[in-house]
Parts: structure tokens; C-alpha cells; sequence
């Protein structure tokens, strides 16, 4: 337990999945006691199997559009909640657009509902999405983006917007406690292989030498950002005091071109995929990357892993999986 941290008692939602359960992870190593809500759509039981046998850890399968009745005395202690359940992979999000829009605006309302029941303090996991294809350059929070409202991607962008709208209306007419951070790709171990994201993709083909499947030219940019930068600063930002509803970005600032990352990861896996072009998805951003400015003058933090350490790290992951597991069968990874 760290000296300036009591014991919290937190909720996460969506902690069966990548980031959560990272998250569940760091917050057990601090000392917490974590409830993970999780309803296993994208997220696995196997994800959080080795924290189960923690005493300060549960796990209970509920879907976040359904109110969440926890028993009076469990309820009353909670006094953090992380809101992260929501598919991120666009593949994984336009599977079923309406439930996607339903998990990010029912999903926030019955959290935000049961942080102001609890006087619980809650952080909003949003998402670089909600600046659409911007026009801006690197992203500050006080650019508005700039988003389609009927794409084929506005069932997450638009509902992680509008996640943002309940959290800062709960915040101003009920008072509630919160902390909204915007999300730029992250990576990293327990990634799913088949979620169809570039950095699961491209180093799943290199490791059964496939080709490499670089949508457009891959000249667009992404800031990518390893899972322990990026759990480090939700925990960060959810403490910080003085603190503040934010937004606040949390990402990597440096910036790499599709392409870029796909030499990268050939290089580090040493294999001989070769590229292979497909079409651009619709509404594909061309340009990403944070302004962190304000994640470091508020908490101190800015990212400390370089991509090339982060994905040797995720590279080792995806091998042991590989080795073990059903996924050495050529099975197509989805798009
Ligand atoms: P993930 O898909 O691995 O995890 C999401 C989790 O939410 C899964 O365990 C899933 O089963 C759960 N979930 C989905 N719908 C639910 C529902 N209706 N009820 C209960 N649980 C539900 O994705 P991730 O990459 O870990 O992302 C976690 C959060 O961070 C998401 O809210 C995502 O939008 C946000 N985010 C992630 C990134 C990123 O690069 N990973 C970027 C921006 C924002
Ligand atoms: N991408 C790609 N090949 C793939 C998967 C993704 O070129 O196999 C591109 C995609 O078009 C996008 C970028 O990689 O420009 C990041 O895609 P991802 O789905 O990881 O996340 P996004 O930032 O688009 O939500």
C-alpha cells in the first residue's frame, strides 16, 4: 500500500478486457480492493484468471446497459469507479453498432448513476475517437474534432461523445465526482489477436510470415502507447489533487506512419512477410497524436516505454500465445 493511497474499494467495468485487466492488475498491486464488471464480449474470464484466487478481487459477469444492483453493503463501499466497458476495436464495435452505441451511453448513465448514489469519485475511459478525423494537429483537448455523425464508426465516436456529455451534466447538475480521459491507441500483451487492430494484425501475420495487410498506402499516423504507460496514467489521473473532470489525453506523442510500424515489427519479429495493400476503411483518421501537455502538468506523467520496447515486449506475448494456443492454425485475422 502506498503511504499518500488508502485502501479504495473500485469498481471497473470492461476489466475482463485488455486495458482492464492491466488495470485490475496495478490497482490489486497498490493495495485495492477490485470488483470487475465485465459482460465478456471482447474480454475473456482467461484475462483475469490468475487474479481470482486474490481475496481482494472479484469478478461478476453483468451487462452495463442493464442497471447494476449491488448488495447495500458492497455498494456503500465503493468509492472508485473506472468505466471502460466498451468494445475499442473497430472491428469489434461495428459487429453490432446499436449495442456499441447502448454500452457507451446506458453504460455511462447506470455508472454514473451508481457514482452518484455511492459519492464515488469516476473516470471515464474516452477516446482519441471523439476528434474524429481532426483538422488539428497534434490533438489539445479544447479542439471540439471532427467527427461523422452517420459513419460507420459514429456508433463508438458518437457515443463515446455523448459518455463525455453525461459525465460533465452529472458533473454540473448532480455534483458527481469525475474524470474524463480521451484514449489513444494503446498495445500490448492480452491484446486479442483476432480484433482486427493494426498492432495484433501485423504482428500475428509476421509471426506466421503472411503478408502484412497496410490498409490504404499506410501513410496514415497513429501515437501509439504501451498498456503500462497507459495504465499508469488512468490510475494517475483518477488520483491526482489537486485534480479535475479533464478531459485530459492520454497517449504516446510520438508518431508513426502505418507503414512505419509495419517495418517495425518485421524487423523485430525478423520475419519475411512482405506488404500487402488493401483498401482504406471508411472513415479512417488520417492523422493522430496527442497533446499530453495537460496529463503532465496535472499528474506529472508522460509515457516512458519507445515502440520499439513496447512491441518486443508485446512481440514475446504474442509468441508464447502462438506457440500454445489454437491460433497457430492459419486461421484469416478479421477486417
Ligand atoms: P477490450 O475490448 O479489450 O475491453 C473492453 C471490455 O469491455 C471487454 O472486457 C468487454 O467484454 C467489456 N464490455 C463490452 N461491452 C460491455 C457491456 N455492455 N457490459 C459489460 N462489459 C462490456 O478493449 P480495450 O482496448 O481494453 O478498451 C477498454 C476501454 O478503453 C474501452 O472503453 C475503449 O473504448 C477505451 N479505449 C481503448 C483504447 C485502446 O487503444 N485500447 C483507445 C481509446 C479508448
Ligand atoms: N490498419 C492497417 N492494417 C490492419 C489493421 C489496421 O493498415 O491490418 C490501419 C487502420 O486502417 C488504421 C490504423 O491501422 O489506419 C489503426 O487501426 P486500428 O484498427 O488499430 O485503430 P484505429 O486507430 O483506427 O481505431
Amino acid at each position: 500500500m502506498h503511504i499518500d493511497s488508502p485502501q479504495r474499494h473500485v469498481l471497473v467495468t470492461g476489466g475482463a478486457g485488455f486495458l482492464g485487466s492491466h488495470l485490475c492488475e496495478r490497482l490489486l498491486s497498490q493495495g485495492h480492493r477490485v470488483l470487475c464488471v465485465d459482460n465478456f464480449f471482447t474480454g475473456t474470464r482467461r484475462n483475469v484468471e490468475h487474479l481470482l484466487g486474490n481475496a481482494r478481487f472479484e469478478l461478476m459477469r453483468h451487462d452495463v446497459t442493464l442497471p447494476l444492483s449491488l448488495p447495500t453493503s458492497v455498494e456503500a463501499g465503493i468509492d472508485r469507479i473506472y468505466n471502460l466497458a466498451s468494445p475499442a476495436s473497430p472491428v469489434h464495435y461495428q459487429h453490432d453498432p446499436v449495442q456499441t452505441t447502448k454500452t457507451n451511453v446506458l453504460g455511462a448513465i447506470h455508472m454514473l448513476e451508481l457514482a452518484r448514489r455511492t459519492d464515488a469519485r469516476i473516470l471515464q475511459a474516452s477516446t482519441s475517437e471523439v476528434y474524429g478525423d481532426p483538422q488539428v494537429h497534434p490533438q489539445p483537448e479544447s479542439y471540439w474534432g471532427n467527427v461523422n455523425p452517420i459513419g460507420v464508426r459514429s456508433c463508438y465516436d458518437e457515443g463515446k461523445r455523448c459518455a463525455e456529455t453525461l459525465f460533465f451534466d452529472y458533473h454540473r447538475q448532480h455534483g458527481v465526482d469525475i474524470r474524463v480521459a480521451r484514449i489513444f491507441n494503446a498495445y500490448g500483451p492480452r491484446m486479442d489477436p483476432k480484433d482486427g487492430r493494426v498492432v495484433p494484425n501485423f504482428i500475428v501475420q509476421a509471426l506466421r510470415g503472411e503478408p502484412i495487410t497496410v490498409y490504404g498506402q499506410g501513410q496514415q499516423t497513429r501515437s501509439f502507447c504501451f498498456v503500462d504507460d497507459l495504465v499508469d496514467g488512468l490510475a494517475r489521473f483518477m488520483e491526482a489533487e489537486p485534480g479535475g473532470p479533464g478531459p485530459v489525453n492520454i497517449g504516446n506523442p510520438e508518431e508513426f506512419t502505418v507503414r512505419d510500424l509495419a517495418r517495425l515489427v518485421i524487423e523485430l519479429t525478423g520475419s519475411s512477410s512482405m506488404l500487402a495493400f488493401a483498401p482504406l476503411p471508411s472513415d479512417d483518421p488520417l492523422q493522430r497524436r496527442p497533446d499530453v501537455g495537460a496529463a503532465r502538468q496535472m499528474f506529472g506523467w508522460e509515457p516512458r516505454v519507445s515502440l520499439e520496447e513496447g512491441l518486443r515486449k508485446t512481440i514475446d506475448w504474442f509468441e508464447g500465445l502462438l506457440s500454445s494456443d489454437r491460433l497457430r492454425a492459419a486461421v484469416p485475422l478479421p477486417r
